[in-house]
C-alpha cells in the first residue's frame, strides 16, 4: 500500500488540535478506500500551552499519529523542514492545523498526482474574505513586487497546503539553508504544480500568529532570500545621484560665472545633506540585510532542535 504523510506545524494550538484529529480521521477512512495509508506528522514549534500533551495524548491513541517537538519557538519554516526530513511517505502533503486548509481536498489532491503528470498539487485562495483590508493590500503588492525583481514564480494567494511526490520533497530537502522561505523554495524546485482552487476559510478556533509587522518581516525574509534586486537598486540610485550632483556643479559653475558668487543657499543645502545621507543609510540598510542573512547563513546552524519525538526515521538515514 501507498503511503501518505501529512506534516502539520502546530504552535499554541491545543484548541483546534482535536477538531483537526475529527476531521484527518474522517480523511483516513477514505484513503484507505484508495489504497493508501496515511501518516500524520504533528510537529510542536515551542508551544507554551497544552499542545505536546494533547499530541501526545492523540499519537498514544492512533499509531498513524507521530509528534516532532522542537526545544523553542524556531518559526513555522523550521516545522515544515523537519516534518518533511521525517517524512515516510511515496507522497507528503503539508497543512494548518486550524481547519484554513479543508483536509476534504487531500482525496482528491492524491488522485490528480496519482495520474502522474504533477508532482506537486497545491492549493490557492481565490478571495482573502475575511482578512482585514490593509493585510490584504500589502499582501497583494508583495506578490506583485517579489514577481517583478526575482526569478521564481510566487503565486499570488498560494497557501502551504500541497500534495507533493518523493522527488519533489527530495529536491526540497536538498536545499539546506538556514533562512528558509518555503514559498519560494517551492517555485525554486520546478517540476509541474497544478493549482486547486477555494475559498477563503477563516479560522475556526484560536488566533492567527501572524502579526501585520511579523508578516512585514517575513516579507522582506522573502525578497533577501530569492532576490538580489534591492543592492542593485541601491548601486543603480548611486549612479543616478552622481550624475545629478555633475548636472549641479555644471549649474553652480555657470551661474558664478554670470552673476558672482553671492554667499547663499545654506537652506537648500542642509536639505540636500539631509536626503542625501538618508538615502546613504538606507542603501546601507539593504547591504546589511543581505549581510546579516549570508552571517546567519555560513554560521550553519541547525535549522532547529528536537527535544522529543515518536518519529523513527532520522533526517541523516536518508
Ligand atoms: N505556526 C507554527 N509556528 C509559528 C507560527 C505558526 O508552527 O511560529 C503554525 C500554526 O500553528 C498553524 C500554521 O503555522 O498551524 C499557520 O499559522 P496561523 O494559522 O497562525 O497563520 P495564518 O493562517 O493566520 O496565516
Ligand atoms: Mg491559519
Amino acid at each position: 500500500m501507498e503511503k501518505l504523510s501529512v506534516i502539520v506545524p502546530c504552535f499554541n494550538e491545543q484548541e483546534t488540535l482535536q477538531d483537526y484529529y475529527d476531521a484527518i480521521s474522517k480523511v483516513r477512512e477514505t484513503l484507505l478506500g484508495k489504497e493508501c495509508e496515511l501518516q500524520v506528522i504533528l510537529v510542536d514549534d515551542g508551544s507554551k500551552d497544552g499542545t505536546l500533551t494533547k499530541m501526545k495524548e492523540l499519537s498514544g491513541q492512533c499509531s498513524w499519529i507521530r509528534y516532532i517537538s522542537f526545544t523553542r519557538n524556531f518559526g513555522k519554516e523550521a516545522a515544515i523542514y523537519a516534518g518533511l526530513t521525517h517524512a515516510e511517505g511515496e507522497y507528503v502533503s503539508l497543512m494548518d492545523v486550524d481547519l484554513q486548509d479543508p483536509p476534504e481536498l487531500i482525496p482528491e489532491m492524491l488522485d490528480i498526482i496519482r495520474q502522474g503528470e504533477y508532482d506537486c498539487v497545491g492549493t490557492r485562495r481565490v478571495d482573502r474574505k475575511g482578512e482585514p483590508p490593509i493585510r490584504s493590500f500589502f499582501a497583494r503588492m508583495f506578490y506583485k513586487l517579489m514577481n517583478h525583481i526575482s526569478d521564481v514564480e510566487i503565486v499570488d494567494g498560494a497557501r502551504d497546503f500541497r500534495l507533493m511526490t518523493r522527488r519533489y520533497v527530495n529536491s526540497l530537502l536538498e536545499m539546506k539553508e538556514y533562512n528558509r522561505f518555503s514559498k519560494g523554495l517551492f517555485g525554486w524546485v520546478g517540476y509541474k504544480t497544478k493549482w486547486l482552487e477555494y475559498e477563503n476559510i477563516e479560522r475556526k478556533k484560536g488566533e492567527t500568529k501572524w502579526s501585520f509587522f511579523k508578516l512585514l518581516a517575513y516579507s522582506i525574509d522573502g525578497i533577501v532570500a530569492f532576490s538580489t534586486a534591492p543592492v542593485r537598486f541601491a548601486a543603480w540610485l548611486g549612479i543616478a545621484f552622481c550624475m545629478l550632483a555633475f548636472l549641479f556643479i555644471l549649474v553652480i559653475i555657470g551661474r558664478t560665472l554670470v552673476f558672482g558668487d553671492p554667499v547663499a543657499g545654506w537652506p537648500s543645502l542642509v536639505c540636500i545633506i539631509l536626503m542625501l545621507s538618508g538615502i546613504q543609510l538606507f542603501c546601507l540598510g539593504l547591504m546589511g540585510e543581505y549581510l546579516s542573512k549570508t552571517y546567519l547563513e555560513v554560521k550553519k546552524r541547525p535549522i532547529y532542535l528536537c527535544k522529543e519525538t515518536n518519529v523513527e526515521k532520522e533526517a541523516d538515514e536518508k
